[in-house]
């Protein structure tokens, strides 16, 4: 849905219609979520390219009309809790619209939007919005953009679940039988050893029947020992198969999120929801869901032979079920905020400890270790905290339940003695009552820690159902304009970007580059210049404007098209656990090893690799480990070069290296920069030298743009930085990297 086009109500939508000319086209259309300043409730609004409707409480009355040219001023004001939309025409009262917090960015977009518009432009609207509360019972969502936890059903959930499963319909069916056949096999020996005490033990005869009725034991046993084999085995088979499937799913849904997503979430819980919740689902395929078919099919089975036997004694056998199972809901209510609790307890401590080794080194460095045991101490006792209460819970519940169903047997001994002794019911068949009635409880009470274990189950699916259900980015959008060859010409326009909306992070960025120009970008730290970078790349899509490469908006190229054009090399190499030859061909994985060598060579990395004892074929360990900082970035231009990208991200390293690697850095940066469009965030005199612009930025604004000489002659903005880094450096560095 998009942000500004909600759904009309019918009335509204009637009454739309009816005051607006046709050929008028609608632009926006929002309901507020307060009627008053403290009133909950809607109000609509509505704009068209020429008129502003606001619509009365429940859209009772005629719309208030307001034509475009006639609004002087638009503003929101910030009120408690919340906001309000004034709308002042020229020559009458202002229009007020009053809405909640969690609406305020919306309405601060659509404010400026009707100023645009009333100013003759376009309403220019931000393309995406943030939802902060559930689409569809407006609470707060934990996460922005995320899901709601109260929204998501169950019964859903297991459809997905059961989703996986649909490939292996053969063995899930076969699965189904042999339980079907185990769980009916095991209901058969209470009635023969009914016939034991009944035909041969009481009138103390047929020994023949009784060797009949042993050897038929017998076979039932084998018989479904031999189902409960089969059945586990595919059981096993099944759930690791569709677990696996999940797994891979999910692995891949990871890759093809937006960057966006990532910015709100730590690795830890990425982590904890790719093993642990996955291992949850899995052990719930695998144990829980057969457990739970097999005994419902068991108990269905006891209390249709328990009636057969004795409809009498069975209801009475049953009385306690009405209170377990009220209780039960109740409990189980509560249970159900428990499981979700933990789970947010779990991913917690797994962030945390993920953290902490990945920065073992600062740790110890500043001897924080036992803060750090500390902390996670606090966390291991929250979830602790969460799984007693848990706990507790069931625990009395369970003696509760247990009390209740004894009371079921006294009956049976009670009543079925006084049947036995009236001559109405045999010895045999009160035991096979009595043993029935254990077969019942059992299962009965398995169910309530069953109901545990399915509880974190589905808490760990719609965890994982959330990262596949957030929106990837549109790689394979069929829509997408195809171009294979990029000139590489850049254009800004108007271009404003905040990664929390409300809050842009560039501001209207005006700037053209031409195809094969070196562009330096200089500003202090938190000036925009990664978050520009990264527009480039498309890792976040623009808030406002537009960015053109080659005259197309960079939102209708086809992803993969631009991306392989495009070649980063960052300011911290990143490296993967591999050879040094697959690292260089990453971006082109069918590279022959000429081709690498001749990459490396540009970079001016074939001497130092071949002096490594395995050559190219040296591992490089996690994240490069085993290499120097010279060497990674080496091995990182050699990639961008063997890529051969039309345009080229260079972030340089703040940190300065020796002057030998410092030079041949250099030389190799020289040589890939050349006839490719390259954008370097720049730090050193050289590159800043040989840029043929540099844009200075200043708060997410083009400050200044020209030669490095125009600008020092200038005495602005660059001149400064450049002063101040001379008097705090011996090496020329101007603007800092990400911090
Ligand atoms: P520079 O590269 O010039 O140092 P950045 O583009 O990295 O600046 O950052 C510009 C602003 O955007 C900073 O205020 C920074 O805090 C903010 N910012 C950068 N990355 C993110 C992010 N992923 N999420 C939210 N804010 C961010």
């Amino acid at each position: 849905m998009q942000p500004f086009m909600e759904n009309l109500p019918a009335g509204i939508d009637h009454l739309l219609r009816r005051t607006k000319t046709p050929e008028e086209e609608v632009i926006i259309q929002v309901a507020t979520d307060m009627d008053g300043q403290d009133r909950f409730g809607e109000r609509w609004l509505a704009v068209t390219d020429r008129h502003l409707f606001f619509f009365g409480p429940d859209g009772t009355g005629e719309p208030v009309r307001l034509p475009v040219e006639e609004v002087e001023d638009v503003r929101v004001e910030p009120l408690v809790g919340g906001g309000r939309l004034e709308v002042e025409p020229r020559n009458d009262e202002a229009v007020h619209l009053y809405f909640s917090s969690s609406l305020a960015p919306k309405f601060s977009e659509i404010a400026e939007g009707i100023k645009r518009l009333s100013k003759g432009g376009d309403a220019g609207l931000a393309t995406e919005m943030e939802r902060s509360r559930c689409p569809r019972c407006g609470r707060v969502l934990p996460e922005r953009d995320g899901i709601c936890p109260a929204c998501v059903r169950k019964l859903d959930t297991l459809r997905r679940l059961l989703g996986y499963m649909r490939p292996y319909r053969f063995k899930v069916a076969l699965l189904l039988a042999t339980t079907a056949i185990s769980t009916l096999l095991g209901l058969v020996p209470p009635l023969i050893t009914r016939h034991i005490v009944d035909d041969v033990l009481t009138p103390r005869a047929n020994f023949d029947l009784l060797v009949w009725l042993v050897a038929a034991l017998l076979s039932i046993g084998l018989l479904s020992w031999a189902a409960d084999v089969a059945r586990k085995w595919l059981g096993t088979w099944v759930g690791l198969r569709t677990t696996e499937n999940m797994r891979a799913h999910l692995y891949r849904s990871l890759q093809y999120l937006p960057l966006r997503f990532y910015d709100r979430r730590t690795v830890g819980s990425l982590v904890s929801r790719m093993n642990n919740d996955s291992d949850l689902v899995e052990e719930y395929l695998i144990f829980d869901i057969p457990f739970i078919v097999s005994n419902a099919m068991m108990l269905v089975g006891i209390l249709g032979l328990l009636f057969y036997m004795n409809w009498e004694l069975t209801l009475y056998v049953l009385l306690p079920v009405a209170p377990i199972a009220v209780g039960g809901g109740l409990v189980w209510k509560r249970m159900e905020s428990h499981w979700r609790r933990w789970s947010v307890k779990w991913s917690q401590l797994s962030s945390h400890l993920n953290e902490s080794i990945r920065g073992i080194r600062i740790v110890k460095a500043f001897s924080q270790e036992r803060r750090e045991s500390e902390r996670f101490d606090r966390r291991s006792d929250e979830l602790r905290g969460v799984m007693v209460s848990a706990e507790r819970n069931w625990v009395v519940f369970s003696m509760v339940t247990n009390f209740f169903m004894s009371f079921g047997v006294f009956f049976v001994w009670y009543i079925g003695g006084g049947q036995i002794l009236d001559g109405e019911l045999t010895l045999g068949a009160l035991m096979a009552f009595i043993t029935y009635i254990w077969m019942l409880y059992q299962p009965l009470k398995w169910f309530g820690d069953f109901y545990g274990f399915m509880m974190r189950a589905y808490a760990g699916a719609e965890r994982i159902f959330e990262v596949m259900d957030t929106r990837l980015e549109p790689v394979a959008d069929p829509h997408a304009v195809a171009m294979p060859r990029l000139a590489g010409r850049l254009t800004f326009e108007q271009a404003t970007f905040g990664y929390d909306s409300g809050k842009p992070v560039l501001n209207e960025v005006d700037l053209e580059i031409e195809p094969g120009e070196m562009i330096g970008l200089v500003g202090k730290s938190g000036a925009g210049k990664s978050t520009l970078i990264s527009l480039v790349c498309r890792f976040y899509d623009l808030t406002r404007g537009c960015l053109r490469v080659d005259g197309v908006d960079i939102r209708r190229i086809r992803l993969e098209d631009l991306r392989g054009k495009i070649g980063l090399v960052a300011q911290e190499p990143f490296l993967f656990h591999g050879t040094i030859a697959e690292n260089i061909s990453y971006g082109k994985p069918g590279a022959s090893f000429e081709e690498v060598v001749r990459a490396a060579r540009a970079a001016n990395a074939h001497e130092f690799i071949v002096a490594k004892p395995d050559g190219y074929d040296m591992k490089v360990g996690e994240k490069g480990s085993k290499l120097a900082g010279g060497e990674k970035q080496r091995i990182s231009i050699a990639r961008a070069i063997l890529h051969d990208p039309r345009i080229l991200i260079l972030d340089e390293a703040t940190s300065s290296l020796d002057a030998p690697t410092e030079k041949k850095i250099q030389e190799a940066i020289g040589r890939l920069v050349r006839g490719r469009t390259t954008l370097a965030i720049a730090h050193r005199l050289s590159t800043l030298r040989s840029a043929d612009r540099l844009v200075v930025l200043d708060e997410g604004r083009v400050a200044e743009v020209g030669s490095h000489e125009e600008l020092m002659a200038r005495e602005g903005i660059f001149n400064n930085l450049v002063k101040t880094q001379q008097q705090t450096s011996e090496v020329m560095a101007v603007g800092g990297g990400k911090e």
